[in-house]
């Protein structure tokens, strides 16, 4: 539990902790992909988990600002590419691709069932709530009010208005200077659990990981028994569900 001392703010992550960017991901990538080549069933499989595994860590190489948002994905679709057996795009051809991935990208955005009413309780406990996130702010605020969260969550801390990304604890400081919090007053929640809420404990905050059942990722960012033990005993706390964090901002005693 976050012991004896209140909790004032909450930072959110986005992308799998707010927003179903997976399944969004997915059906962009089917779709996309689709207009160029006859897709098995298996394809689409194996084209989503290698994507989404990110073995290259290209987009930790973006966070890292070793490359744009835009050369990040190429690397991914080139991956793809060599996965399905298809040649690699020539940059007509992969912008045409990324143009079309974008659109049906930003047009599968949807909310997880749980988010909006955990967003509006913390705001309803007197609690300031803001974003910290890996992705361009343009996008999340465009993710966010697409997913009908604009009138909640106003605060965006992003990589690209930072300079660094999680797990570098400046963000997570940012994160809490826009809310008016100190970290030790302060929830990070995310489903990543080393880069999410394992960064958030090392930069002072309550770190929660959200492991929503069925979503955990394979790749080099699988999470194992000894890396969950770890997190745990470093004090990351781990929710299923959103439904399950004001439990961490509510005193002892004020439960119904
Ligand atoms: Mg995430």
């Amino acid at each position: 539990m976050s012991g004896a001392r209140p909790v004032r703010g909450v930072l959110f992550d986005v992308d799998d902790t707010l927003v179903d960017t997976a399944s969004a991901f997915s059906a962009a990538l089917i779709a996309a992909m689709g207009e160029l080549t006859t897709l098995s069933e298996a394809d689409a499989d194996r084209m989503v988990s290698t994507w989404r595994a990110d073995a290259g860590g290209h987009y930790r190489a973006f966070v890292a600002g070793r490359l744009s948002i835009v050369q990040q994905r190429r690397k991914r679709v080139d991956e793809l590419t060599a996965v399905l057996g298809l040649g690699a795009l020539d940059d007509e051809a992969f912008a045409a691709w990324d143009s079309s991935y974008q659109e049906r990208f930003a047009a599968a955005w949807v909310l997880f069932e749980d988010a909006r009413s955990c967003v509006a309780q913390a705001v309803d406990a007197g609690l300031a709530v803001g974003v910290v996130t890996n992705a361009p702010g343009e996008l999340q605020r465009a993710k966010i009010a697409a997913v009908g969260l604009a009138d909640l969550l106003t605060e965006v801390v992003a990589v690209d208005s930072v300079g660094v990304g999680k797990p570098d604890p400046a963000i997570f400081h940012e994160g809490c200077r826009m809310l008016g919090t100190a970290p030790e007053e302060t929830i990070y929640v995310g489903d990543e659990l080393d880069i999410d809420a394992g960064a958030a404990v090392g930069a002072g905050l309550t770190g929660v990981w959200i492991d929503r059942p069925g979503r955990r990722r394979g790749g080099p960012h699988a999470v194992t028994d000894e890396r969950l033990a770890a997190a745990r005993a470093a004090g990351v706390e781990v929710i299923a569900s959103l439904a399950e964090l004001p439990r961490l901002w509510q005193q002892p005693g004020s439960e119904a």
